[in-house]
């Protein structure tokens, strides 16, 4: 029988190897079998959100009030997108007496002769279902702050095209009231390969627009006050 201090030995050896033997395999193991849960949250399946993905050129998107996006940055000034909801194609109306085809390009009206209060008009040509028409013809006329519209030359006269995003700029003054008429400017719109949509827009609040005849509520243009005359807003639905 071997003596005591010999089994005490060969037990004090027998710890020791299944001491290192279950640092070096047993824990681990166990380890890499428990579930990970340093640096995670519970997120129920109904809660993931879907992200967006973005080309890596893709400006940066920022969302309007429709919920529409739309490139950020690339035109503060831009008005925006219009509720989709029940949109209706712009009503046409009258030419009136005084178009006169052939208009020079351009988005300004103001060409250092014309007296007024500034206007900056603004908005978007869009079909019926709210897609923004780029490249639309857009031809506005108007009457100077007295009334009068200029027959032989294109003051107050001018035609343009729709950038890339449906959207248009006139800047201008507002017009001067003649008799049996409230304040209006004419337009003609036309989508590419469209028909040619003519109307007119109307300021609002004008006491003279209730006594005109022409006038359409669903013309009305948005306007306000700024610091260096009025902004308006107004986009067009075209077929
Ligand atoms: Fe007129």
């Amino acid at each position: 029988m071997a003596p005591d201090h010999m089994i005490r030995r060969t037990k004090q050896l027998w710890r020791a190897f299944l001491g290192i033997f279950g640092a070096l395999f047993i824990i681990p193991a166990l380890l890499a079998c428990s579930p990970q849960v340093a640096n995670t949250s519970v997120v129920s399946a109904t809660s993931v959100q879907p992200t967006a993905v973005q080309p890596a050129n893709a400006p940066a998107l920022a969302p309007d009030a429709s919920g529409t996006q739309a490139p950020a940055g690339q035109d503060s000034a831009a008005p925006a997108m219009p509720n989709c909801s029940n949109l209706i194609l712009t009503p046409s109306e009258t030419e009136g007496p005084y178009y006169k085809a052939g208009s020079p390009e351009r988005t300004s009206l103001l060409d250092g002769t014309v007296k007024g209060t500034r206007f900056v008009l603004t908005g978007y040509v869009l079909t019926p279902d709210c897609k923004p028409v780029p490249g639309a013809w857009l031809d506005f006329w108007q009457a100077d702050a007295q009334g009068s519209y200029d027959n032989s030359g294109y003051t107050l006269r001018g035609h343009q095209m729709t950038d890339a995003n449906g959207r248009y700029t006139l800047t201008t003054i507002v017009p001067g009231l003649y008799p049996g008429r409230t304040e209006h400017i004419h337009v003609k719109v036309q989508a590419p390969n469209g028909p040619v949509l003519t109307t007119q827009l109307y300021f609002p609040g004008v006491p003279s627009n209730s006594r005109d005849g022409i006038f359409q509520s669903q013309m009305l243009m948005s306007v306000k006050q700024t610091s260096d005359g009025m902004a308006g807003d107004y986009n067009f639905v075209v077929k």
